[in-house]
């Protein structure tokens, strides 16, 4: 590990864009599954080729409620391996199905490893819903969990372009009413007007990406007059090709047009970047110096 890496490995750090299932480190998970054939490629072609790939390989390690619970808790422990301390993660909602469609075992999962982890790390699990849900599950399930104790927010994603994100209009004014964080994925491959049409739909606390404001001084003001925090997956947004390199992705730019923001794994069984190796990346490639991104690491933690 090279000097500046282990610095940030050994302080503490915050992971808000993190889908729990998706975010075992490979180590971990070959411990677990001596034999498997999971490897992870460089790039993926595009969103489409990721969920492919999920379907081809992750999916396949799912059998059980067990197979669930086992990846969950590897993502847990692959972040305090990294001295993540905060982490915010969303818990897909269609995982209920590995439950015998029980809401109420899905749920009692999910405060269980909230519970075994406490001591080591304050961990938020949100209801995750991706934007094609129906939204019968929405109101049903998804009101559900938002309601109760076990979680601490939403967050919503999925295909981003030309999707009508007012159905979960109601949820989002739910979780408000009940303090819970609200967060949405947008302008990651979709444009900066998806980014003002999400906030004024939806009214956000946060954006998962929304990395396409950068195209828009309108829309990045409009990021900072409301309180806006963007938690962006610089790896991950590469992988996907969302941005061709680092010193091509509009981090940098954000950043200096003064957006409120932080650095995440997003899924680091598929991304296998962590929060300390992308710290190092950004100030090895000189877009970054220590403090600054160091003040990036701080804000992650900063609020409540
Ligand atoms: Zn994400």
């Amino acid at each position: 590990m090279e000097d500046v890496e282990k610095k940030f490995w050994q302080l503490p750090k915050g992971d808000v864009h993190n889908h729990l299932h998706l975010s075992a480190g490979i180590l971990r998970l070959k411990e677990q599954y001596p034999g498997t054939r999971f490897e992870t490629p460089e790039s993926f072609d595009g969103f489409d080729g990721m969920m492919r790939f999920i379907e081809e390989y992750v999916n396949t390690l799912l059998r059980s409620s067990e197979d669930v619970v086992s990846l969950m808790d590897m993502a847990i422990r692959s972040a305090i391996d990294d001295h993540v301390i905060r982490l915010e993660a969303s818990v897909d909602i269609h995982l209920v199905k590995y439950f015998d469609g029980s809401l109420e075992n899905f749920m009692s999962a999910v405060g269980t490893l909230k519970q075994k982890y406490a001591h080591q790390i304050d961990f938020r699990p949100e209801i995750g819903l991706k934007k094609d849900i129906s939204l019968d599950e929405v109101y049903q399930n998804g009101m559900a969990c938002i309601r109760s104790d076990v979680f601490s927010g939403i967050d919503i994603y999925g295909k981003e372009t030309n999707q009508d994100l007012s159905g979960f209009k109601k949820i989002f004014e739910e979780a408000r009413a009940l303090a819970k964080k609200t967060k949405v994925h947008i302008g990651e491959f979709s444009d900066h007007n998806s980014v003002e049409r999400a906030i004024e739909t939806l009214g956000p606390d946060e954006i998962q990406h929304g990395i396409r404001a950068v195209d828009s001084e309108n829309t990045m003001e409009m990021i900072k007059n409301r309180g806006i925090r963007l938690n962006i997956c610089p790896h991950s947004n590469i992988a996907l090709g969302a941005a061709g390199n680092y010193l091509e992705h509009p981090l940098r730019r954000l950043y200096d047009a003064g957006v409120n923001l932080t650095i995440n794994t997003d899924d680091l069984l598929l991304f296998n970047a962590t929060i300390s190796d992308q710290f190092a990346q950004l100030i090895q490639q000189g877009l970054f110096t220590f403090e600054e991104i160091d003040a990036i690491r701080r804000n992650a933690l900063n609020e409540d």
